[in-house]
């Protein structure tokens, strides 16, 4: 039986939180709906303190942002890119169209077809999240989306350069300074200067995932991506500094980020929240990371591999890294997670930033139902079928029982006259 050697914030309060943030959510899409780009801008004023002429970068304006960026964190960005692109290129590789005769004469297929529209929510409240760029604009280029636009909000009322090149980069062919639920609505909307997407994706805060779940259905969305999770399973070989760096890793992202642990070895709990203590003293984001730990962290201990695999399901997190003797026994066994980390070598920061990989992932539970975005959750599966008379003959004879069966009689007439003419066919021919 699994031990909490340290508890996460209550499920009722988290309910509660949760019911604020959807009432906001709400109000504000509603009131797009009914102004457009006024209620924007209202919004964008209140939250961002952020009003500019135009909320979209004309062509001039991405030159400038380009010549002041250091050269560096271009060629760093596009190292990034390539990664995520060449991952990217692969997936979509695997993904085929397929034609087939499964009886004499029927024909079914399936074709995958882009998503015509996208618009990308790259987050950038607390920090300038340019990773999130190259995981959903890139990912919908090498996806085949034709018009792929991209909204960031302004960080302490600046542009956030390096964020802006990572876009234009991906391939961007609309950039707009613009966050929050008034950006994710107006692209799910469209006002009178902004032209609506059939589909949006990206990661964000807690506001930002609540308004794309209220928009889905309007719009098609990626996935329920919002505040960051990390979940260490270690044993005893274990190392407490680096699961407490790994842990606060996480942390930093917000106050509501939960992490936790999964350990069989009491004595390296302890450790751990040893070390998360000292390395919070040092930690330049501590204000942060601590009071995320402090409210939402757990410690869990448990008997064995099968019971750390159980509880981990259970927990259904973002992330989960595994320093154990035998990573692969997670790969094998885990059925609930975004991305694995299978050992000490590798981590979440090379996931989230640069190793190829998509970052954005699902949390909250999400992991029970849907991976993380990828090529695939931009493309449509679409499938046809065709017969010869002689198919149709036979499958007309079926169809017209079952659809009777059901009482659909109209179905029925559809069937019953193809059998009428391919029978009259077939006994003239
Ligand atoms: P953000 O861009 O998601 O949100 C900033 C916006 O929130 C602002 O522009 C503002 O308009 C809006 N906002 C702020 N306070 C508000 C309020 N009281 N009411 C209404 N709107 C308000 O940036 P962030 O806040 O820094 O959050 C980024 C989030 O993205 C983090 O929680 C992080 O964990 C998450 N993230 C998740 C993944 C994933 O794959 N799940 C990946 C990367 C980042």
């Amino acid at each position: 039986m699994a031990i909490w050697l340290k508890k996460g914030k209550p499920e009722a309060q988290v309910m509660e939180e949760n019911f604020g943030v959807t009432k906001v959510v709400a109000q504000i899409i509603k009131d797009v709906e009914e102004n457009g780009d006024r209620a924007v801008r209202s919004y964008s004023e209140k939250f961002d303190s952020w009003s500019p002429k135009s909320f979209r970068l004309t062509e001039q304006e991405l030159k400038q942002i380009f010549n002041q960026t250091d050269p560096g964190v271009i060629r760093d960005i596009k190292f990034a890119q390539e990664q995520i692109r060449n991952f990217a290129q692969l997936q979509k590789d695997s993904i085929k169209d397929i034609e087939v005769e499964t009886l004499p004469g029927v024909i079914l297929g399936h074709k995958n077809i882009p998503v015509n529209s996208v618009g990308c929510y790259i987050p950038g409240g607390r920090y300038p999240m340019v990773a999130s760029a190259h995981m959903s604009i890139l990912t919908a280029k090498v996806a085949g989306v034709k018009r792929v636009i991209g909204f960031t909000p302004p960080i302490k009322g600046e542009i956030p350069k390096a964020t802006i090149v990572a876009m234009a980069l991906a391939g961007a062919d609309e950039i707009y300074i613009l966050g929050g639920v008034q950006a994710i609505a107006a692209m799910s909307i469209g006002t009178e200067s902004i032209e609506p997407v059939d589909m949006i994706v990206g990661p964000g805060n807690a506001y930002v995932a609540e308004a794309k779940r209220q928009l889905f259905g309007k719009v098609g969305i990626d996935l329920f991506a919002g505040p960051t999770e990390v979940l260490v399973i270690a044993d005893e070989t274990a190392d407490a500094e680096m699961v407490a760096c790994d842990i606060l890793g996480q942390a930093e992202h917000g106050p509501t980020s939960p992490g936790a642990l999964i350990t069989t070895s009491k004595e390296l709990a302890l450790e751990t929240e040893i070390e998360i203590k000292k390395q919070l003293q040092k930690l330049p984001t501590a204000d942060i990371a601590g009071p995320a730990w402090e409210n939402n962290g757990q410690i869990i201990l448990v008997k064995d591999e099968k019971e750390a695999v159980y509880q981990a399901d259970r927990l259904a997190y973002e992330h989960v890294e595994v320093l154990t003797k035998n990573p692969d026994y997670f790969l094998e066994n885990m059925t609930n997670y975004g991305a694995l980390f299978l050992g000490k070598e590798t981590n979440v920061a090379y996931g989230d930033k640069v190793i190829g990989t998509n970052h954005t992932l699902p949390t909250n539970k999400a992991a029970k139902y849907t991976g993380g975005l990828w090529v695939g959750k931009f493309l449509k599966n679409c499938t046809y079928q065709k017969c010869t008379p002689e198919a149709s003959l036979l499958i007309g004879e079926y169809a017209m029982r079952l659809c009777e069966i059901e009482g659909f009689m109209a179905h029925k007439e559809q069937a019953a006259l193809r059998v009428k003419r391919y029978s009259i066919q077939g006994e003239t021919a």
